[in-house]
């Protein structure tokens, strides 16, 4: 790891994904600051994929800051809805919206649906920019697949996490502790990836 990369500004204010992200880069030894820190408000998200506003979110706090910044995006793609909410996950059910709200909405949505026909994955888009212009970001992407439950299950998590079942570990990712859903996460696998690039 070079000297430059010890200081890393999280591009985000979402407070679950900064928990996740904080607690997965941990262990490398880098002073982790938050976008809260400088008091950066939020920029809109224009970009028409998941790499496109992870790069957009790294150079806009890379900028302000003047330090390296990791951006994620991520977002809830469903088959039957043909990827949608994708990069639209966390205003699904309006601008301000909430969780809970989103939820109600996804689950309007595929009222009816059979379970065969519910797959989904989480995606996540994870971009590393040295400085705000830099012509190199680094990309890591995760995909984490399982499908979408008829009712809420769990407490744990953030976003979609009650209605997202996980076959291999067969329970909802909002039944998973903290541990078990940074071992498998779509973030956790872009993250390993990043973490083998800085490496
Ligand atoms: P972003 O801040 O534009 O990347 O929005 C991501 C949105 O996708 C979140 O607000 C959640 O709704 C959803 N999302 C992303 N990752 C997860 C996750 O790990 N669990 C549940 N929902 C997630």
């Amino acid at each position: 790891m070079t000297s430059t990369l010890s200081k890393i500004v999280l591009a985000s204010n979402n407070a679950g994904k900064l928990k996740e992200l904080q607690s997965m880069l941990a262990s490398l030894g880098l002073e982790l600051l938050s976008q809260k820190d400088f008091s950066l408000p939020s920029i809109e998200e224009t970009g028409l994929s998941f790499v496109e506003n992870a790069i957009l979110k790294a150079r806009y706090v890379a900028k302000e800051t003047g330090l390296p910044a990791i951006a994620d995006d991520s977002g809830l793609c469903v088959d039957a809805l043909g990827g949608a909410p994708g990069i639209y996950s966390a205003r699904f059910a309006g601008v301000d919206t909430t969780d809970s709200l989103n939820n109600q909405k996804l689950l309007r949505e595929l009222d009816g649906v059979e379970d065969s026909q519910r797959g989904a994955h989480f995606r996540c888009a994870l971009a590393l920019v040295r400085h705000a212009e830099d012509p190199v970001p680094i990309i890591c992407e995760g995909v984490w697949h399982g499908r979408i439950l008829h009712e809420l299950s769990g407490v744990n998590g953030f976003g979609y996490d009650p209605l997202f079942y996980v076959e291999e570990l067969g329970k909802a990712s909002a039944e998973l502790s903290p541990e078990i859903k940074n071992q498998h996460s779509h973030r956790a696998k872009a993250l390993t990836l990043l973490v083998q690039q800085l490496a």
